[in-house]
């Protein structure tokens, strides 16, 4: 864990008790603050420190906090939380600004930020991966995996890879970045922004946090990048992470061969095209996380014959922006709320089947698919209508495949 002397004796109302806030609780008692927490879940307050007291704040107002951490799920734009920490006169941060004010105590170290619409996850997990091969110690958090702040403090010479959410950066004031990346701005999440400017703006605010020494990586451009000899990798859209990833390594010192090393073993990320197996030549790929019908483009356009595994709860009416990417799918095997639809949608463009379950659709594609053709699950719909999540969904298909 980490803990931080710069946090001691002071005053903090958490707000928002998931992973990262009960982290930020557990971290400040430790470092001797003085905490209060809340979440409308008992269950979430049940599971904080005994050393934090439960404060309504709502209620109550942030009287006497000096500052309010927020998870980054809370709508900051429209919450009212937001007016009582304005009240109060308390400002409002997140669990990586606590990080930010901790890092003159920590062994020296560099700290990479990245953000971007799309590819946060993919080039966080390959940047830690790069540094990793390479003997660099280094570890990844943020919007990925286990919080900054219930991690280990790195040895000297350690690098801080964090994924940044456009939320993230509203709620962080002072990380100075030696390496910062800004992948890409495509309309999303307008929901709490006033409009697209505002969004890229927030995203921008990353750079503007940066001291003089720091490096300031924007939208590379992975047009001209071949990926083919990096499994993990594949896809046009991974070419830009992929670049992003050489960039950021490069500015930390590493040289071609370290970065070559890791490009060629990364494992990639569980459930964003991952190959699970590769049964009498058929690859099967799990790509449970592709949600909607513009995150199946990257898969249908990296495979040559496709059998294609898609269906759930539909997100879209159509699915006009995948029609020009069908010419490599063999067929379609339909599962979930959506199979009518879909099956309706495809009439025309590509042999379909109601499939109905996952675990079917794996049996009939695998029992139709020949060599050198691959199995893809990439949905083009959320997973709720059969399974928990999209996890549980990718999770299913690996074990209907490994039961092949
Ligand atoms: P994030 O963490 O930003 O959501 P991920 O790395 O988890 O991104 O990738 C999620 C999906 O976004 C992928 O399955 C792919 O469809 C798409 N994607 C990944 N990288 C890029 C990119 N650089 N540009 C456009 N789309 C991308």
């Amino acid at each position: 864990m980490i803990l931080s002397k710069a946090w001691q004796g002071r005053r903090y109302a958490v707000y928002g008790l998931a992973r990262s806030g009960l982290a930020s609780v557990e971290a400040l008692v430790r470092s001797g603050a003085k905490v209060a927490c809340w979440d409308d879940r008992q269950e979430a307050r049940n599971q904080a420190s005994p050393f934090a007291e439960r404060v309504d704040f709502l209620e109550h107002g942030l009287a006497g906090f000096d500052s309010l951490v927020v998870s980054p799920g809370v709508p900051l734009n429209r919450h009212p939380i937001r007016m009582a920490a304005e009240e109060a006169g308390c400002d409002i941060i997140g669990d990586v600004e606590l990080f930010a004010r901790a890092r003159a105590g920590l062994p020296e170290h560099a700290v990479v930020g990245i953000t971007g619409t799309n590819g946060k996850s993919t080039t966080t997990a390959l940047v830690t991966h790069i540094l990793k091969q390479a003997g660099v110690p280094a570890s990844m958090g943020g919007n990925i995996g286990i919080p900054i702040l219930a991690q280990d403090p790195l040895p000297e010479g350690g690098v801080y890879v964090l994924e940044l959410s456009s939320y993230q950066i509203d709620i962080t004031q002072t990380l100075d970045c030696d390496v910062a990346l800004l992948l890409n701005v495509t309309p999303d999440h307008l929901d709490r922004y006033d409009g697209f400017d505002a969004y890229r703006a927030s995203k921008e605010r990353l750079f503007s946090m940066q001291g003089e020494k720091g490096i300031a990586i924007r939208e590379p451009d992975g047009s001209g990048i071949d990926t083919s000899r990096w499994p993990a990798l594949q896809g046009a859209h991974n070419a830009q992470n992929a670049v992003a990833a050489i960039l950021a390594a490069s500015a930390l010192g590493l040289s071609r061969e370290q970065i070559e090393q890791g490009l060629a073993t990364f494992p990639g990320l569980p459930h964003r095209m991952e190959r699970v197996a590769e049964k009498d030549g058929v690859l099967f790929v799990n790509d449970s996380k592709a949600t909607n019908p513009a995150s199946v483009s990257p898969a249908l356009s990296a495979y040559d014959r496709i059998r294609w595994i898609a269906g759930g709860q539909a997100k879209s009416e159509d699915l006009d922006e995948l029609l020009p990417h069908l010419g490599r799918v063999a067929k379609a095997y339909l599962i979930g709320e959506a199979a009518p639809l879909f099956s309706r949608l495809l009439d025309g463009h590509v042999e379909t089947m109601v499939a109905g379950t996952l675990a079917e659709a794996v049996k009939a594609a695998a029992a139709d698919a020949k060599a050198g053709e691959t199995v893809l699950l990439s949905p083009a719909c959320a997973s709720f209508d059969q399974f928990r999540d999209f996890e549980a969904r990718g999770d299913a298909f690996r074990a209907a495949v490994e039961a092949l």
